[in-house]
């Protein structure tokens, strides 16, 4: 089956907000084996949206309309899709309901706010749609099936959007589906991706069903591995020898098997299952690596405090870096990571600390040039720092600092 994404938002069109929608829906439609051929921005406008849902009707199964379906104004959607298949709009019973108790709510906790009377036209639907209740917000997704082709709407809020498409389109679509498709990814890091793709060379070039492919991310690479099959059991067991392949090239390198495990969440839980402390000591990555660790839930198990030691002084005062060390080698050298790291495990009885000081740019790079960073990790006692040139903007040597310093600990964490 093929689909077709169209996003609808005059701020799109302009720039003003980058299409997060558009890649989140490809790359899901992807992993249910849907084929995307094309992609589009209208901005809100009726005749323009109404020209390009004809376009996409002539030459996708599914068209996916994103954005617009909003209570205001420049919220034309549901209205333009239901005119082009000349469906009458409807009142809702059910979703008159969940926008009355939703707005209760929020009311509740925004006393100074006002129901308005352009909230109910959002319980308008187009006859014969199917609603996808919305919990996060007032409007509802909605299904309209019609000769063959099917549209999806779905509101524009990534934080309304995501959650709809996960419990509600995607079950839809794998029913839909003659086929079930099954993937599993398999992450690694420490290992840069044209290296990894050379251990696996052989087994994507012969690939078929299972299909195999490597994802680039900073730090790490991830490899999905995709099945398609009759039965999902079916799907399922045709994974398995290729995830166990890929465990056995590329061992320790491994850190998940699911999609949803992130670098951070392994390496907490590694640290989990040791019963172990961590701290961190920051220069350049102000606290980033520590917002990394504390996204994971259950974080506070593993890690108690973190410092930002920005300036030399700090440096010193908090973590018991020497005066003579940052005179003689400067806040960027091996030295000063070695006894950030050391320090941050002696100031606070932590079992691991990790420290990064570096020149994220784009001025500096007094004792080393901008991008140099060097990461420490002081495990047990022991301390390894790792010198990294990094290339690219501020945000991105910092990004790459941050990855590498949980590439690092983790590294620690299994040489012990
Ligand atoms: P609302 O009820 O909030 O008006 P809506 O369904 O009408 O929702 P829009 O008005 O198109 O959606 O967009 C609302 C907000 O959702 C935008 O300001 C933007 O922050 C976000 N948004 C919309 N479309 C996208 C997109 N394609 N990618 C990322 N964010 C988006
Ligand atoms: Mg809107």
């Amino acid at each position: 089956m093929t689909a077709e994404l169209i996003c609808v938002g005059t701020e799109l069109l302009l720039g003003d907000i980058v299409n997060t929608n558009a890649a989140y829906l490809a790359r899901e439609c992807a992993k249910l084996g849907l084929s995307v051929y094309h992609q589009s921005v209208v901005g809100d406008n009726k005749r323009r949206l109404s020209s390009a849902i004809r376009t996409a009707r002539k030459r996708s199964d599914i068209v996916f309309l994103c954005g617009g379906l909003g209570p205001t104004q420049d919220d034309l959607t549901k209205e333009t899709a239901a005119k082009v298949l000349k469906r009458e709009l409807v009142e809702d019973p059910g979703t008159k309901k969940h926008i009355q108790k939703f707005m209760e709510e929020y009311l509740r906790w925004h006393p100074q706010e006002k129901l308005t009377e352009n909230n109910w036209k959002q319980a308008q639907i187009p006859q014969g749609a199917l609603v996808l209740e919305n919990e996060n917000g007032t409007a509802p997704g909605l299904i309209l099936e019609e000769e063959g082709t099917t549209l999806i709407l779905l509101p524009g809020p990534p934080g309304e959007m995501i959650p709809l498409f996960e419990k509600k389109v995607a079950p839809y679509l794998r029913r839909k589906q003659p086929e079930v498709i099954c993937s599993a990814t398999v992450k690694i890091c420490g290992m840069g991706e044209s290296q990894a793709e050379t251990k696996i060379r052989d087994l994507i070039e012969k690939q078929t069903n299972p299909t195999i492919a490597t994802y680039a991310k900073t730090g790490e690479v991830h490899i999905r591995i995709t099945a398609k099959a009759e039965k999902e059991e079916e799907a399922q067991r045709m994974l398995q020898p290729m995830i166990r392949e890929l465990e056995k090239r590329f061992g320790s390198w491994v850190y998940a098997r699911e999609e949803q495990t992130t670098l951070e969440a392994a390496v907490v839980e590694l640290m989990k299952e040791r019963g172990m402390t961590l701290t961190t000591v920051e220069s350049c990555t102000g606290g980033a690596l520590s917002a990394r660790i504390i996204d994971v839930p259950g974080a506070s198990q593993v890690l108690k405090q973190g410092f930002i030691t920005y300036s030399n002084k700090a440096k010193r005062n908090l973590v018991n870096v020497k005066k003579s060390t940052l005179k003689e080698y400067g806040a960027v050298s091996e030295k000063c990571a070695k006894e950030m790291a050391k320090g941050g495990c002696l100031v606070t009885g932590a079992d691991a600390a990790v420290s990064v000081t570096g020149f994220a740019g784009p001025e500096g790079g007094v004792e080393a040039p901008v991008g140099t960073v060097f990461i420490g990790c002081c495990l047990k006692g022991r301390t390894t720092v790792k010198e990294y040139h990094f290339a690219g903007n501020r945000s991105s040597v910092r990004e790459q600092a941050v990855a590498n310093a949980l590439v690092l600990l983790r590294a620690c964490l299994m040489e012990m």
